[in-house]
């Protein structure tokens, strides 16, 4: 996939830096495009060899934001075509039962993805449950072992993680130029951070990443091209954090209180949004930006494994 959305054909570089020419990459649409594609593959592969792509959710627990997540995972699938089986357990249920759950799934030729809804109820091994999804249904990537995969020169990359993959995926169809850039990546998780600097790093970025720990963040943001941003702290980014025409994607969502807002509080990213307009080249905005593109990637991820267990070119 790599169609560009840019509407001028141009590269984004370091060079076009003012308030009057910041971009704003639209996530949103990326994500409609990609869905749309993603319908036009499902539609070949089903006429061709009669297979429709499978992806199966486990949610365990009662927390209403995952319920939420999975019932949109679910829309999503509809659209593009690909069939959805979930699976909703109490939050007093076993590890084994969730185990027996996955197992099952991993012998089903109709499921070709696996996704277990994270976080977990406490009583329950994360590790133990994620290293049971068999690695060629791990569309949501975190397996070690596809983790690996993209830390190694050479290996081909299994499955990429959803939001990272979604970061990358953005400044490709805006054109915009990694190799031999300085990229920042802030935030260090196993499923945003550290992922999203492995994948710059196979495209030739030059890759820093700054953490918790890390003294005078902001001295090294500084020195970016492409700053992409998972820390969950509201507004956290300045202004003067920014390399004058910096590419800015920011992953962070923060619910900030709002009384004009009618639920009490709005959505805010990482980065100051306002202040990083006037310095940037081009930015994603919070919501709209890499939210839309997280489920599109786990479209695809499904997608791509029916076509590789099926060899379907
Ligand atoms: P996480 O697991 O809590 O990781 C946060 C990371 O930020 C950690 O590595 C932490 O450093 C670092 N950090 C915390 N405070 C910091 C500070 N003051 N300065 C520098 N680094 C700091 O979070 P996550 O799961 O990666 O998610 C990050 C954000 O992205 C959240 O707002 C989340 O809601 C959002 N998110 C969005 C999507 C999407 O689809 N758009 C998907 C996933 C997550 P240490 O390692 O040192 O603790």
């Amino acid at each position: 996939m790599a169609r560009s959305a840019s509407s001028s054909s141009s590269v984004i570089t370091a060079a076009m830096a003012s308030e009057a020419s910041v971009k704003v990459i639209d996530g949103k649409k990326v994500a409609k495009d990609i869905r749309d594609e993603i319908n036009a593959e499902i539609s070949r592969m089903k006429d061709s060899i009669g297979v429709v792509p499978g992806l199966a959710v486990i949610l365990v627990g009662e927390r209403k934001d995952s319920a939420t997540y999975v019932r949109n995972k679910k829309k999503a699938c509809e659209t593009v075509g690909i069939k959805s089986y979930e699976v909703c357990l109490p939050e007093n249920s076993t590890e084994e039962e969730v185990l027996k759950y996955i197992s099952d799934f991993n012998d089903d030729p109709m499921v070709h993805g696996i996704l277990v809804q994270l976080p977990l109820p406490s009583h329950m091994d994360e590790q133990n449950i994620l290293n049971a999804v068999c690695i060629e249904k791990d569309v949501d990537g975190f397996h070690p072992l596809n983790i690996g995969r993209l830390a190694m020169r050479g290996r081909e990359t299994s499955f990429v993680p959803c939001t990272p993959k979604g970061c990358i995926e953005l400044l490709h169809r805006y054109n915009v130029e990694i190799k031999g850039k300085r990229a920042v990546v802030i935030g260090r998780s196993n499923i945003v951070g550290t992922p999203a600097a492995l994948l710059l790093q196979r495209e030739d970025a030059t890759v820093s990443i700054v953490h918790s720990r890390t003294r005078n963040p902001e001295e090294i943001t500084r020195q970016a091209d492409i700053i992409i941003s998972a820390v969950g702290q509201p507004n956290m980014v300045r202004g003067s954090w920014i390399k004058p025409g910096a590419v800015i994607i920011d992953v962070g969502i923060n619910p900030v209180e709002d009384a004009t807002n009618p639920r009490g509080y709005r959505l805010v990213g990482d980065v100051c949004y306002e202040e990083a307009c006037k310095v940037a080249s081009a930015i994603t905005p919070v919501p709209g930006g890499v939210g839309p593109m997280t489920i599109a990637m786990l479209l695809s991820n499904t997608l791509l494994s029916a076509k590789r267990i099926h060899n379907f070119k």
